[in-house]
């Protein structure tokens, strides 16, 4: 067996794992026919790894820091991926996320909206490009945004507004990621609740991005219509220079 061969059967096998996983508890939860859409976090990984998994039938792939994940794009240009950005976003970015990204679902604040909005228009003029979708990322700390990013619930009304409104932004729904060290049913569940708000206001917002290799199964019962795993399929990242 070459290296290459081997590492495409691992990920094969990492994969199929997965997705019995994502089945059982999708039928557990009494949603066997609404499966979530899998979206594999890729970050680290070299695009070769994309490539394979593309070969094995992967379509949405998610990355966390605009340099790698606008480099990895233009390399994989021809496998026609949707590319899914899940990292905190500096405004000054928008404008090359506006090049490759399907998807953004770490939204947490209005300037963001402004610089997003102003960045698809002119990706659209120029490309023809269609809406980007939008989550809003939800902080289920106590201590809002503190550890792992996001707005704090009361603002995602008005950031839901603001994106509803803006040309070329398609509001798709909310997305977390569980705090540390607490239940990740509960926070499922509190997101699942911010939804529901969020829904009543725009119907059409009805996303829920959450669970991670750790915690898929807790966010498939509380309603995860996007799931974003990495390391059960591709492994453990490699160290970060
Ligand atoms: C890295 C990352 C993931 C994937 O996490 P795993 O634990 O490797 O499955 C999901 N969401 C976000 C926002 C990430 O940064």
């Amino acid at each position: 067996m070459t290296e290459d061969t081997a590492r495409v059967a691992e990920l094969a096998e990492r994969l199929a794992a997965v997705r019995r996983r994502i089945e059982s508890a999708a039928a557990e939860a009494g949603r066997g026919n609404d499966l979530p859409t899998l979206i594999v976090v890729t970050k680290f990984h070299p695009a070769a790894d994309i490539r394979r998994l593309a070969a094995l039938g992967v379509r949405d792939v998610g990355e966390n820091r605009d340099q790698e994940a606008s480099t990895k794009a233009a390399e994989l240009a021809d496998l026609g991926l949707h590319w899914h950005f899940v990292g905190q976003l500096q405004s000054k970015k928008a404008k090359s996320v506006a090049r490759y990204a399907h998807a953004v679902h770490s939204i947490d604040r209005p300037a963001l909206v402004d610089g997003l909005e102003r960045a698809i228009a002119a990706e659209q003029d120029r490309t023809g490009r269609g809406a980007l979708q939008c989550f809003i990322q939800v902080s289920l700390d106590d201590d809002a945004g503190a550890h792992r990013g996001g707005a704090a619930p009361a603002e995602v009304p008005l950031l839901a507004d603001r994106l509803a409104a803006a040309g070329g932004l398609e509001l798709a729904g909310v997305m977390a990621v569980a705090p540390l060290g607490a239940s990740p049913e509960a926070a499922f569940e509190k997101l699942a609740a911010v939804s529901a708000s969020l829904v009543a206001v725009h119907p059409t917002a009805s996303a829920i991005s959450a669970g991670m290799s750790q915690d898929l199964e807790a966010a498939i019962r509380f309603g995860a219509t996007h799931l974003r795993i990495g390391s059960d399929i591709l492994g453990s990242r490699p160290a970060v220079g």
